[in-house]
């Protein structure tokens, strides 16, 4: 076996593929030289010099796998490697510890002032009392988002003698349970926390998570730090935060637009900035050149590597048995997890009518879980790692299968418990997906767009009232459903919009009197 390294990589993971392979490290390879050479290659490791593009994969029939020593996979057309039926890994833990460390120095340096005190003492000056820290011994650490790098804060910040809350609604109570955090929910860490950290990745539900509304609640002389993803801190809001004394000081690695140019927050004092370095150390790089090499090695003896980011193609004919349904999988996962806020502890999954007949349905529950999964993770969730990630998070997942399909030929049937509350959901591929069920209403809804799904109580006048609601807000419905199960008892009503839903109009629809829910889905 022969493995490229083209690019530098740590000589500890060299060895390791030593081991096994015959390696040739060629770090100044250029793109042409690539494609021409990558054909006696059955590996190749990169960092981020090297794009691994659809032609080098298209010249490379020895290929199967593609290692990234790091994180993210965006210089690997993982597409082409896919269709290629060629490995795509990388090594997602192996910045964890290095971000944790970064965190805990940004909330040092802003507790203790480090790096503003640094300053004056070398422009001549012995400010001593202006630089009146706070201890962390006892005070409040308020984690959002308790993953890798969460998980690691919270370890070192117990060491600092800190109390410890955590936001995340996607872990589980074992998981709190065993790193003892208290878990609670944003407003009561916003209000109680001393120091916020932020380590959730940046998704639709994240954007902005920390704007005004949050900044008004914290604690006066709160600290913020953020080494996730720009974006998740308004940076517009936190500099008037800041400007009006309603927070104590801010620590950023990462910025809405990188780098901060023309930024205001550049010319605060309370405020402490690094350039996007929470990852970088030596460490961390040499973990991601062990762990990759560890994978390739798997993979040259057999073995099933664990950070795989994509799937081979399956065998053409089961491939495209199940192919419709992939679509509809899809949908079903996206509209769970957008229905059902919450820790996920159990899909039940069906597969009914001549569906249940076909052997190769758990890669339809691996779409279901890829898109379940996909938006409260950092780590891309596809159709090899997502089974694996969902046992690791405690989902419990049960596939079953049965006949009677209401009388379609083939439909898919979901039920979703999060924090004890169940969602379900059925669908049926009929030229296209479609969803038949919520929650036990029978419905007959496109998957497509967006739709409002309104719980409330089946009395006169009420659905006007939520038309009217959403024509306030200048909302178009394009279609309305109604499924009841007794007149005057509760109903379910889909209404099809033009227009994308905020948060705002949900809240408005919930206010009124006899809705119990509504939430906003874009399919
Ligand atoms: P992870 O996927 O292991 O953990 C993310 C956690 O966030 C999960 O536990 C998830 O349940 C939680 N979460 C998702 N949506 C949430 C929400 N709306 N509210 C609260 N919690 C939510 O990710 P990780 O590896 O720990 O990375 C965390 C962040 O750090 C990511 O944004 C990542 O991009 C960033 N990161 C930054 C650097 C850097 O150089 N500054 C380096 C590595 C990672």
């Amino acid at each position: 076996m022969k493995v490229l390294i083209a690019d530098q990589i740590n000589q500890k993971g060299i060895e390791e593929l030593e081991e096994v392979a015959e390696v040739v490290a060629r770090t100044d390879i250029t793109p042409e030289e690539l494609v021409s050479d990558i054909k006696d290659f059955d590996a190749i490791v990169v960092r981020s010099r090297t794009k691994v593009t659809r032609e080098v994969i298209e010249a490379a029939p020895l290929l199967k796998i593609i290692a990234r020593a790091g994180v993210g996979v965006d210089n690997v057309d993982v597409e082409a490697a896919t269709e290629k039926g060629v490995m795509v890994v990388n090594a997602p833990e192996s910045t964890s510890i290095t971000v944790a460390e970064h965190t805990m120095g940004l909330v040092l340096s802003m507790s203790r002032k480090i790096a503003i005190a640094d300053k004056s003492v070398k422009e001549g000056k012995w400010e001593k009392s202006r630089f009146m820290g706070m201890e962390l011994n006892g005070k409040i650490l308020g984690i959002v988002g308790m993953g890798r790098i969460g998980s690691q804060v919270v370890v070192r910040s117990k060491a600092f003698g800190m109390d410890i809350m955590v936001y995340d609604p996607y872990i589980t109570p074992e998981a709190a349970a065993e790193l003892g955090v208290e878990v609670v929910d944003l407003e009561t860490l916003l209000k109680n926390a001393d120091v916020i950290t932020i380590h959730v990745p940046l998704t639709p539900e994240t954007k902005y998570l920390i704007s005004e509304p949050q900044f008004k609640i914290m604690k006066e002389n709160a600290i913020i730090v953020n080494c996730a993803r720009g974006g998740i801190i308004k940076e517009a809001d936190l500099y008037d935060a800041l400007k009006a004394g309603e927070v104590g000081g801010a620590a950023l690695d990462v910025y809405e637009t990188e780098p901060p140019k023309d930024n205001p927050l550049l010319e605060l004092d309370n405020v402490v900035l690094t350039p996007h370095i929470a990852a970088s150390t030596s460490e961390a790089q040499r973990d991601a050149a062990i762990i990759v090499a560890k994978e390739i090695k798997k993979v040259f003896q057999g073995e099933s590597p664990k950070n795989v980011i994509n799937m081979p193609v399956m065998d053409p004919e089961s491939f495209q048995l199940i192919k419709p349904f992939f679509g509809l999988a899809e949908k079903l996962g996206k509209f769970l997890i957008q229905t059902a806020k919450g820790n996920i502890t159990e899909l039940n999954i069906t597969y009914c009518g001549e569906l249940a007949e076909v052997q190769k349905n758990d890669i339809i529950t691996r779409m279901i879980l890829q898109e379940v999964l996909n938006p409260i993770l950092t780590e891309p969730i596809n159709l090899v790692n997502a089974p694996g990630v969902a046992k690791n998070r405690g989902i419990i997942v049960i596939e079953g299968k049965r006949c009677d399909s209401k009388g379609f030929k083939d439909l898919i049937s979901i039920k979703m418990n999060a924090d004890g509350n169940e969602v379900s959901v059925e669908g049926v591929f009929d030229k296209e997906p479609k969803i038949v069920m919520i929650n036990g209403y029978q419905v007959d809804v496109e998957t497509e767009g967006t739709m409002v799904i309104v719980r409330y109580k089946d009395i006169p006048g009420i659905i006007g009232s939520i038309g009217t609601k959403l024509g306030e807000h200048s909302i178009n419905i394009a279609k309305m459903q109604v499924g009841r199960q007794a007149p005057g008892g509760e109903a379910v009503m889909v209404l099809k919009v033009d227009q994308k839903v905020s948060k705002d109009v949900e809240d408005a629809i919930k206010s009124l009197d006899q809705v119990y829910d509504a939430v906003a889905v874009n399919l």
